[in-house]
């Protein structure tokens, strides 16, 4: 199963002390601001969301944005699971079509306005930061770089501040020039030096794992058990938001709310509250339930647990034979939604509903 993951990555330069957007997975970036050389590795590989494990992050269905602040190697990271979207055009990127850019190691090409963006299969690099990366989107030291590079043969030309001869500028200049005419070291003004190199925005990465079921259940267990980073909890949430706002379905996201919506917490109290988690995703579903894709409905019939009783109404009033159908396996049900669905007017309904009968008469006497 593919999973994909937008990163955008801004590291303070301890050069000048400004904000560098990094360009993509990369050791070493050269600084947009002051030319100084800043070291991204270390940052990707072992301090990218702080004491979180990395892979096991990545892994899940998750969005928040992540702050470190003062001292060398402060960064700020935004992340999302939501699928790469054009970054021209905001449209979305069907997995298909990234998947076959990586495969032919050609740029991908928007389908809605034509934007190209390169594309790099996964090296040594790439496997260092996520295992199971197949390739990156968007990384601009991918070896099929586009227009991204072009503005290096624009040239400039720049007035020696001691003899006012003129001196040629162009996007390989060093942030220091000697002028051929009297042998004085300019060091170029801000003004010079951003037209030589724009400030980039910060530009989204878009990393593509594969990812087995597995990978999943253990992401989700991690987070449960894991002590001390409640404060993800709140990541969970602004996914499941961005989720119904654009809802979506792959295989990879109906594994993990198979998961997700049947993990049950452990009561320790230290832990991320699930059931929080739970009735967060249940009100947003209900919203709109109608224009939800069928799969995002039968994932939560089939799984969820604490669902509320008003989204078990809905689901059993569905018009859907395969949404009653997941609803009716579902264990975690009231009893008057089994009484419901056993009366459903389709038969593979009425007979999956009929088998909880038995759970029932040994709730009551056992
Ligand atoms: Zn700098
Ligand atoms: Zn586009
Ligand atoms: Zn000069």
């Amino acid at each position: 199963m593919i999973k994909t993951s937008t990163f955008q990555i801004q590291i303070v330069c301890p050069g000048c002390n400004n904000y560098h957007a990094v360009s993509g997975i990369v050791d070493l970036d050269t600084c947009q601001n002051c030319g100084k050389s800043i070291n991204v590795r270390s940052i990707l590989n072992d301090r990218m969301f702080g004491m979180m494990d990395k892979v096991k992050y990545i892994n899940g269905y998750l969005a928040g944005s992540i702050e470190q602040m003062g001292g060398t190697g402060a960064y700020k990271l935004l992340y999302t699971s939501m699928p790469p979207e054009c970054e021209e055009c905001q449209a979305m990127l069907e997995e298909s079509l990234l998947l076959k850019a990586i495969e032919e190691s050609k740029p991908v090409t928007c389908p809605a306005c034509s934007h190209k963006m390169p594309v790099r299969g996964a090296d040594a690099e790439i496997k260092e930061f996520h295992p199971k990366a197949i390739g990156v989107i968007n990384d601009s030291h991918g070896k099929d770089g586009n227009e991204k590079n072009t503005d290096k043969t624009e040239m400039f030309v720049f007035k020696c501040m001691t003899c006012g001869a003129g001196l040629e500028l162009t996007g390989d200049t060093k942030r220091t020039i000697k002028c051929n005419y009297c042998d004085n070291e300019n060091y170029l003004p801000d003004s010079i030096w951003t037209k030589l190199h724009p400030n980039k925005e910060v530009q989204p990465l878009y990393l593509l794992i594969e990812i087995d079921e597995n990978e999943i259940k253990e992401t989700i267990d991690y987070f449960l058990r894991v002590t001390a980073i409640r404060i993800y909890s709140k990541h969970f949430e602004n996914f499941i938001r961005s989720y119904f706002e654009k809802p979506f379905v792959n295989g990879s996201l109906l594994v993990w709310l198979k998961y997700f919506l049947s993990a049950k917490s452990d009561k320790s109290g230290f832990n991320m509250n699930i059931e929080d988690l739970h009735k967060y995703f249940y009100d947003s579903m209900i919203l709109g339930l109608e224009n939800h894709p069928a799969e995002l409905k039968m994932a939560a019939a089939e799984y969820g647990t604490n669902m509320p009783v008003s989204l078990q109404e809905k689901l059993s009033g569905d018009k859907d034979d395969k949404v009653r159908l997941a609803l009716a396996k579902n264990e975690n049900l009231e009893k008057e939604t089994y009484k419901k669905l056993q009366k459903d007017k389709n038969s593979n309904v009425s007979a999956e509903a009929g088998k909880h009968k038995k759970g029932f008469l040994k709730g009551l006497f056992g």
